[in-house]
């Protein structure tokens, strides 16, 4: 009879099934997997019942047993809120831990300083209560804890990353940021409101959880800080068919607080406080492709079906024409699959956007504006263009009433117009001359203006909301002294790492920000295992990980992907082939570039996720930014304002990136991209980082489900399973000192290892030399004790574990 364990075996199927290993001779095992019916059923008592014998390779990608669930006397999995104080945390221990507080309404689990939130898709209202924010608050920041770590006292939650944050601020005079990342529909922009709300309610300092339960935030700057998202997501927002509300835009967002109240050193913490004064925000790239085309169940921008719900007379006093329209009246628009997001339908919704814009001082006269630039936009759908005069290559408008229409919104002449959209100027050193478009060509014009002119709303309402509500225009002390700098906590809600079967720009565009925020996440969990280490009195392990710098060489680097796609822009007759060939050749050494033999527009990177394809088409044109000179004079024509608007430049534009030869290269959407991130990055450098890991556990975005494979996906490319890797790549396994004395004292001969003290500490290290004396290597030992815990490298934890079952 051989050995008797509790494994995971890897499976096709279930990514992981627990199973029963009864023997094994070192290749190969042999393992009892018990009988379920589906993925639901699979449970971490699974190993009763029937069971079918199988024989399993134990090679192959970090084996295909993973030794030992995490399991107590009964063989029951053991369900825990910190990870990290899983004795054996791998992939299968993550999954299994995660789906079991997953079934139990438990949405938040944490690793170390990582919270994991899996998207319950039913709202548990019950912990998000004003009693349930309070406790957090009141534990977390308004009680000292000594020594011990607050979180103890408390399960993990988004409030506990919120608490930290003010903590951290408030006491310890530290910028603070979270970020938030996930695939789409996984939960990030939720989680980013209810962290935010929270911090709004820190504020008020230590109060009796019941003292008023149902407080609304009655402070005006509070207000409109957290009224602005809603207002955002009107105009960002859009049903895809991952998520009803799919943020198409990345966000970070600063709150400003006020901190002159806190006294460095000041215990009393109801004395010292910080204020919130207001916020800031920056958005990424913007899908404008949506807004002229979107397929089958799909929509366009909420903001499209609000405006078009609303009543007749009020639609009659943005422009006219759109008295009587319906959401068909318009070809961007067109038929909807629902009429209600988030049990409230368009119509309701667009009350409360005019409201908000009434309270960010853009009502009145800009709230028509706004709302004619996006009738014009609509308007631009609808038009239609013919050969002029029987000449193909040449074009008119031929929907002549849309024309008169839009020419009324915008104020610029129907000839002027029509001329934008079908001709287009030609400037050479000497000569400036037009060439005609043809009808095809003439309709994409259209559209790129109508793209760019929603691009401008959007950006022009950004820059309203920042006026409104950041905190040196809106705030000011009660006692009338200047606030000075304020302090910040950034909060980061950005699309996750995509794969899909065809990947394009816009997908290559996100994976480098997550490659970006791969990079510091690593800095960052390495730094917090240096620090455990050295806070249990041990000597600095090697620590081993993979850091990403040759992907992001491959993407930002001096003759990387960015730099030879920015040059191929700016070549008269750049082309999608021709980039992928130059930077094929130009990246020949690099590790991660991946060449496709099948394809000479296509090339693949191996991102610290995985490894992505991508198909080069269209990467030049979506590349450049730069509208047609004539599409961009109309605009400037305009009476109405914001189409006329020119942004105000980035916050780092001032300073132009060195290395870039002509302003075409600094204007194309990579390099202002580029810009952004880098300035992203450089304030996220100033703040202390906490993350926010949201996972989708089912497709179907149904309660309780939750699907193996693709969880465990997101656990990598979320960098989970990186993380636990780095903190565990000296000692994979630890266990609380007090429990290595109950288990193991059986293998401990007391007078050849007698114990320098007995000191648990002392009496563990006699311990653990004794049993793990053929486990070294050389004079490498096979564990560590530290001051509350003991460390085992691989295999030293089995080894006891084994040891111990079979009954030494
Ligand atoms: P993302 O921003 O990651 O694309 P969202 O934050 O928009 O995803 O969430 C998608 C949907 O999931 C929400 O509209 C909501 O229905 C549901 N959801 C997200 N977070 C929670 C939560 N904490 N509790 C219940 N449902 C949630
Ligand atoms: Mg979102």
């Amino acid at each position: 009879m051989g050995k008797q364990s509790f494994v995971y075996v890897r499976s096709k199927e279930y990514a992981w099934v627990p199973a029963i290993q009864t023997d094994t001779d070192g290749k190969k095992a042999t393992v009892q997997i018990p009988a379920f019916k589906d993925e639901q059923s699979i449970d971490s008592d699974g190993c009763r019942g029937k069971k079918t014998e199988e024989k399993v390779d134990l090679k192959g990608y970090v084996g295909n047993v993973l030794p030992l669930q995490n399991v107590d006397g009964q063989g029951m999995l053991i369900e825990i809120p910190d990870m990290v104080e899983l004795p054996y945390l791998h992939e299968a221990g993550i999954l299994y831990n995660l789906k079991r507080r997953h079934r139990d309404g438990k949405p938040y689990t944490r690793t170390g300083d990582i919270v994991i939130a899996i998207n319950p898709f039913q709202w548990f209202t019950e912990i998000y209560t004003d009693a349930v924010r309070t406790r957090y608050s009141n534990k977390l920041v308004w009680t000292d804890s000594g020594e011990t770590d607050p979180r103890t006292f408390v399960d993990p939650h988004v409030y506990e990353t919120s608490s930290l944050c003010y903590k951290g601020l408030a006491f310890y005079q530290t910028d603070q940021s979270i970020l938030v990342s996930g695939e789409s529909g996984a939960g990030k922009t939720e989680t980013v409101k209810i962290a935010m709300n929270h911090m709004a309610s820190v504020q008020r300092g230590p109060v009796e959880a019941s003292s008023n339960p149902e407080e609304k935030f009655e402070d005006p700057v509070v207000n409109r800080v957290l009224q602005s998202n809603p207002l955002l997501e009107t105009f960002g927002n859009a049903k895809t068919t991952r998520n009803d509300n799919s943020s198409r835009f990345g966000k970070y967002t600063q709150l400003q607080f006020d901190c002159l109240e806190i006294v460095p050193g000041n215990i009393d913490r109801t004395k010292s406080r910080c204020h919130l004064g207001g916020s800031k925000c920056e958005a990424y790239l913007l899908e404008k492709n949506r807004v002229t085309g979107h397929t089958e169940p799909e929509r366009t921008y909420h903001v499209f079906y609000q405006i078009l719900a609303a009543p007749d007379d009020q639609k009659a006093s943005f422009w006219s024409g759109l008295k009587g329209s319906t959401f068909d009246s318009f070809k961007y628009v067109g038929a909807t699959s629902t009429t209600k997001i988030e049990k409230r339908t368009d119509a309701e919704w667009f009350e409360g956007t005019c409201e908000t814009l009434s309270l960010i001082n853009l009502g009145g006269d800009k709230l028509i504006a706004l709302m004619r630039a996006i009738t014009a936009v609509l308007q631009c759908g609808n038009l239609a263009f013919g050969a002029l005069g029987g000449d193909a290559d040449k074009s008119e408008c031929t929907s002549k009433d849309v024309l008169a229409g839009l020419s009324d919104i915008l104020g610029v002449a129907e000839p002027e117009l029509n001329l934008a959209f079908t001709e287009r100027t030609m400037k050479t050193r000497n000569e400036t001359y037009k060439v005609p478009l043809n009808a095809e060509t003439a309709k994409n014009s259209c559209d790129a203006f109508a793209k760019e002119v929603y691009g401008k709303l959007f950006l022009w309402l950004v820059e309203g909301i920042n006026e409104a509500t950041k905190a040196e225009n809106n705030y000011s002390r009660a006692d009338g002294q200047d606030p000075g700098e304020f302090g910040i906590i950034g909060l980061l809600d950005i699309f996750g790492f995509e794969s899909f079967v065809i990947n394009r720009f816009e997908q290559l565009c996100i994976n480098y920000a997550n490659e970006k925020l791969q990079q510091k996440f690593t800095e960052d969990i390495f730094r917090s295992v240096q620090l455990e280490y050295e806070a249990e009195g041990i000597e600095l392990a090697e620590i081993t990980f993979d850091d990403n710098t040759d992907v992001l060489d491959l993407i930002e680097g001096r003759t990387g992907l960015c730099a030879m796609l920015n040059e191929e822009c700016v070549r008269p007759k750049g082309s999608d082939e021709a980039f992928v060939q130059k930077a094929l050749g130009a990246n020949k050494k690099s590790p991660c570039l991946l060449v496709n033999n099948m394809d000479r527009m296509g090339f693949g990177i191996h991102h610290y996720a995985g490894k992505v394809m991508y198909s080069a088409q269209f990467f030049v044109e979506r590349n450049q930014d730069t509208l047609p000179t004539d599409l961009e004079d109309a605009m400037m024509k305009s009476s109405n304002f914001i189409v006329a608007h020119k942004p105000a430049p980035a916050a780092d534009a001032g300073k132009a990136p060195k290395r870039q030869k002509s302003n075409i290269v600094g204007s194309t959407i990579w390099a202002k991209y580029k810009t952004q991130l880098a300035s992203l990055m450089g304030s996220l450098r100033k703040t202390q980082s906490r993350y926010i890991r949201c996972l989708k556990p089912n497709k179907a975005k149904v309660p309780v489900k939750m699907e193996h494979i693709g969880t465990v996906e997101q656990l990598r490319c979320a960098g989970v399973v990186a993380a636990v890797t780095i903190s565990r790549s000296a000692f994979p396994n630890k266990l609380p000192n007090d429990t290595v004395r109950l288990r193991f004292s059986g293998f401990w001969d007391k007078a050849a290892y007698p114990a320098a003290s007995s000191d648990l500490k002392d009496e563990c290290f006699a311990m653990m030399t004794c049993a793990l004396k053929e486990k070294a290597e050389g004079d490498k030992v096979a564990f560590a004790v530290g001051k509350t815990k003991t460390y085992f490298r691989s295999g030293a934890l089995e080894y006891l574990e084994a040891n111990r079952a079979a009954g030494l």
